[in-house]
């Protein structure tokens, strides 16, 4: 059941903000979606391949499509035909694979790098010198990868209900962001993205600085 009522509220947190709602729409129906999608919402993220590309399949065109979960580089041609941004790079492979697959459709691809935030080490990302390694590769190679645009970074934090631990959390990576604004992407304008933020913790992202926050249950139901 969507919750048109927490969407026009989220909504309303959203813009104040100056930020962005990504609808997580993974695991329900079609139906769901163009019930969002008729209320003006454009802007759904899925993290499964198979079902995001059948929902793009089935679904209006005009919507711009988030891949927010962990993308094997195998699958990224099922998605690139179409897909708008892809939140969680958390390898050079990876991104070398995206542009590949963009440059085939004739398109670019939006993607954010995926840090580690959260103190659990289940969760994919980077660490600091992890992404340091990709980011000299990057550099290296900058003018072959003309097909994906790196816009931003992406994090997780923890799943704990201590807000200080998750405003930590988004302040490390709003740390790591701004001291890449100002070195890696200094002549890049379109590194202005911080994904973060979910159902839990949407609020605190914001404050934080989060200019696109991710958040399912909260607009959906449970899963
Ligand atoms: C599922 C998911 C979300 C949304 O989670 P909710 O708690 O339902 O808002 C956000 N980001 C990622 C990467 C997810 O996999």
């Amino acid at each position: 059941m969507v919750d048109e009522k927490a969407w026009a509220i989220i909504g309303k947190d959203v813009a104040s903000a100056g930020a962005k709602l990504i609808a997580v729409s993974k695991t329900k129906p079609a139906s769901d979606i163009l019930m969002l999608h008729k209320l003006g919402q454009r802007a759904f993220g899925e993290n499964y391949v198979q079902e995001l590309v059948g929902k793009s399949v089935e679904l209006p065109k005009d919507i711009e499509w988030h891949f927010i979960g962990h993308l094997q580089s195998n699958k990224v041609k099922y998605i690139a035909p179409f897909v708008e941004w892809i939140h969680g790079v958390d390898s050079f492979r990876l991104l070398l694979e995206i542009n590949k697959e963009a440059l085939k459709n004739n398109r670019v691809i939006h993607v954010l790098l995926q840090m580690h935030i959260a103190q659990e080490d289940t969760k994919f990302g980077l660490d600091e010198k992890e992404l340091k390694e990709l980011l000299s590769y990057y550099e290296a190679q900058m003018e072959s990868l003309k097909n994906i645009r790196i816009c931003g970074l992406m994090g997780m934090a923890s799943n704990t209900d201590e807000m200080g631990v998750v405003r930590s959390e988004y302040q490390f990576l709003k740390d790591i962001f701004q001291h890449l604004k100002e070195t890696t992407f200094l002549q890049s304008p379109y590194f202005t993205q911080l994904s973060m933020g979910m159902s839990g913790d949407y609020k605190t992202a914001l404050e934080e600085g989060s200019t696109m926050i991710r958040v399912g249950s909260l607009i959906f139901g449970s899963r």
